[in-house]
């Protein structure tokens, strides 16, 4: 495990890179935490329920961010000014962002869009969108959604507190659930007896749900599944929960329309890439 984690240090810590003007960094505790879990799991492809009367498959665009820094390290690290450049190029196509509420009731068919739309997300509760996001995105008048893990909220260093997530709800941002611990949940189903296991994603989706709709003082009807990764018994179990759309990490396409594919806009992706994402 050692020797692991050494090697995907070594191997960041080449990938690294800073934002134009920037002092380099070093992998910081963060960085080799979250990169060693990611390194450990890889979602399995899963057999998925019958879909209910969902009209159409979501055709607006929903971009995955996770962290703006000036020393991108992560693949989900972004410089601001990049973010900046993708803004304005949504702002001069004439793009209108969306809450995951608008995309559900698209996709049961109810909303017929006039204008181009697009669904920012932020995941994990990082501090720089605070800081560093808002103020963009209020610049070019757009929303967006974070996707919070309620374990963090506790965890001041780095991360939103409940009186940012209040702030930020209060100006607009929709706050939206990614469990409390942030394990994968096929992880907790593989790992555990099905009765511990049942009871334990329950937790992850019902326990994070209550806490930020006790924050924020809105509904919280949408999740996103950390690490992207799901079943069949857990799409189950958080419909039953009361979520409404249900967020992946990546572009893969299922069956279920209210299975939500997201796009990673990721530090390697370079202004043509990013531009592709909208013909
Ligand atoms: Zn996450």
């Amino acid at each position: 495990m050692k020797t692991l984690i050494i090697f995907l240090a070594a191997l960041l810590v080449i990938g690294s890179s800073v934002c134009p003007g920037q002092p380099a960094e070093q992998l910081s505790a963060r960085q080799e935490e979250t990169a060693i879990s990611r390194a450990g799991f890889s979602s399995p492809e899963p057999k998925l329920p019958a879909a209910e009367s969902l009209q159409r498959q979501n055709t607006i665009p929903v971009l995955m961010y996770h962290h703006l820094t000036d020393n991108p390290v992560l693949d989900g690290d972004l410089c601001p000014g990049v973010f900046e450049e993708q803004l304005e190029f949504l702002a001069r196509e004439g793009y209108q962002t969306i809450t995951p509420d608008y995309l559900y009731r698209f996709i049961r068919g109810e909303k017929q869009p006039e204008q181009p739309k697009v669904l920012i997300t932020f995941d994990d509760g990082y501090e720089s969108f605070y800081n560093k996001a808002v103020p963009l995105l209020e610049k070019y008048d757009f929303e967006a959604t974070l996707f919070i893990y309620t374990d963090r909220i506790k965890d001041r260093e780095g991360y939103l507190s409940a009186s940012d997530l209040q702030e930020l709800a209060r100006r607009g941002i929709s706050v939206q659930s990614h469990g409390v611990t942030h394990t994968p949940l096929t992880e907790i189903s593989e790992n555990h007896p099905p009765e511990d296991s049942e009871q334990k994603i329950k937790a992850e989706l019902g326990k994070s749900k209550e806490l930020l709709e006790n924050i924020t003082g809105s509904p919280v009807n949408h999740f996103a599944f950390p690490y992207g990764s799901f079943n069949s018994e857990i799409i189950l179990s958080a419909r039953e929960a009361g979520y409404d759309l249900l967020f992946i990490a990546d572009e893969r396409e299922t069956q279920a329309p209210f299975i939500v594919p997201r796009i990673p806009i990721q530090r390697d992706m370079d202004k043509e890439n990013f531009r592709d994402i909208f013909r």
